[in-house]
């Protein structure tokens, strides 16, 4: 099965000791005839001609010979956009990461899973063995009942009793650097997923979000904050973390910290939405009712964050399981009706998302050098970000993931 999915092409031929030309050769894929939006700036070329070997891209041109031997993909006009990143998931199945990888997302920064499922997919997506995105892990949840997650590391057992006091959230954070992971995350406020919590309420206060930050840092691993609330919002940014995540209620005091500190903003706009609607991720009748109060709020906070210049990536908050209909596509759609321009927009999910998490000078963005993480569209998504829904091939890493094609001819030029 993930054979099917996963064509690795260095595996089409022997990998053992073939001539490094004959490598190269076969290790060699090219996609002719493609329009290409490098996540970065306005610039389209046009009916390019893109190399991609040993999972980079080599070489963008206009028009260009193709090389004998090695895979060709002939696109027909269609367009390249970077493979989207999602900054905000809950992915720890195999079958779930297979549908994120399959929406168009090569990469994604984990917000925590029950039992470093998030390690070890990363671990597994770099080796090529699984069809999942690249992954940047984050563990446990760093909050006060650890429930479930307990099982997750038995010395997590010393923490039975909660996790409120900064020497119990330091020994949990010392817990999930031990398992390698690239981020913390940790809330500073309730959630708004339960109809039990109220997402406004404060959970950890500045001293106690500070020890965390300062725990993380000493392996250099930067903290994602969930937060709805302003208070709670406020205490982590002014404790240090990289990200707010959500941010609904953010005051404008909150977004000037954040834009003096460089803190950023994931709202997860579309799961808010979703909490709105029958089904998908959340079905209940009381989030419906929340979500409608709170979708303008957050959406406020978006317009009022851009307009500070504030950097804003996207997370879809999803599991990517079979029930869920949020996607990062609708992500980049809502903060195009927000104000986002379609390049600022599209770099939410692409360039800018990379930057956030880290490995900005890897991926996200369509440039010699750069990984092979890349997806095809019907359409230009800086014309209507909606085509980002409708993928037909996703290439992560120099290895074909998914591919639709070929059918009829291209719909838009
Ligand atoms: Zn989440």
């Amino acid at each position: 099965m993930i054979a099917r999915h996963l064509l690795h092409l260095s595996a089409l031929t022997a990998l053992a000791v073939a001539p490094a030309a004959a490598q190269t050769a076969n290790n060699t894929l090219v996609l002719t005839h493609a329009n290409v939006v490098d996540g970065v700036s306005a610039t389209v070329v046009r009916d390019a001609t893109i190399l991609i070997s040993n999972g980079r891209i080599q070489s963008i041109r206009a028009g260009g010979a193709v090389p004998a031997d090695v895979a060709v993909i002939d696109l027909g006009g269609r367009w390249v956009a970077p493979g989207l990143i999602d900054a905000h998931t809950h992915i720890s199945t195999l079958a779930n990461a297979r549908r994120a990888l399959h929406s168009g997302v090569t990469t994604v920064r984990s917000a925590s899973v029950p039992a470093y499922q998030d390690v070890e997919m990363r671990e597994m997506a770099r080796a090529g063995q699984i069809a999942a995105p690249d992954v940047l892990a984050t563990g446990v949840f760093v909050t006060p009942n650890l429930g479930e997650t307990l099982l997750a590391d038995a010395r997590l057992g010393t923490l039975a009793g909660g996790v409120n006091t900064p020497e119990q959230l330091r020994a949990l954070v010392r817990v999930n650097l031990d398992h390698g992971v690239d981020w913390i995350k940790t809330r500073g406020t309730e959630r708004a997923g339960l109809p039990d919590t109220d997402p406004r309420k404060q959970v950890y206060d500045e001293r106690e979000l500070r020890a965390i930050v300062e725990e993380a840092a000493t392996k250099n691993v930067p903290v994602m904050a969930h937060a709805h609330g302003d208070e709670g919002a406020y205490a982590a940014v002014a404790a240090g973390v990289k990200s707010i995540e959500h941010g609904t209620y953010l005051s404008d005091s909150t977004l000037r910290l954040m834009k003096q500190k460089g803190t950023w903003l994931v709202p997860t706009l579309s799961t808010i939405w979703d909490l709105t609607q029958p089904g998908g991720d959340y079905d209940d009748p009381v989030l419906v009712l929340r979500g409608q109060h709170m979708a303008p709020r957050i959406e406020d906070t978006i317009r009022r964050a851009h307009a500070m210049g504030i950097r804003i990536a996207a997370g879809a908050d999803t599991d990517y399981g079979a029930e869920s209909v949020t996607r990062i596509s609708h992500e980049v759609m809502r903060f195009r009706g927000l104000g986002l321009s379609a390049v600022d927009a599209l770099a939410t999910a692409t360039s800018g998302a990379a930057e956030l998490i880290g490995v900005g000078t890897k991926t996200g963005r369509i440039a010699v050098g750069y990984e092979a993480d890349l997806i095809v569209l019907e359409g230009n998504p800086l014309d209507d970000a909606a085509w980002l829904q409708d993928v037909t091939v996703v290439i992560t890493n120099g290895r074909v993931a998914l591919n639709r094609l070929p059918f009829g001819r291209r719909p838009t030029r």
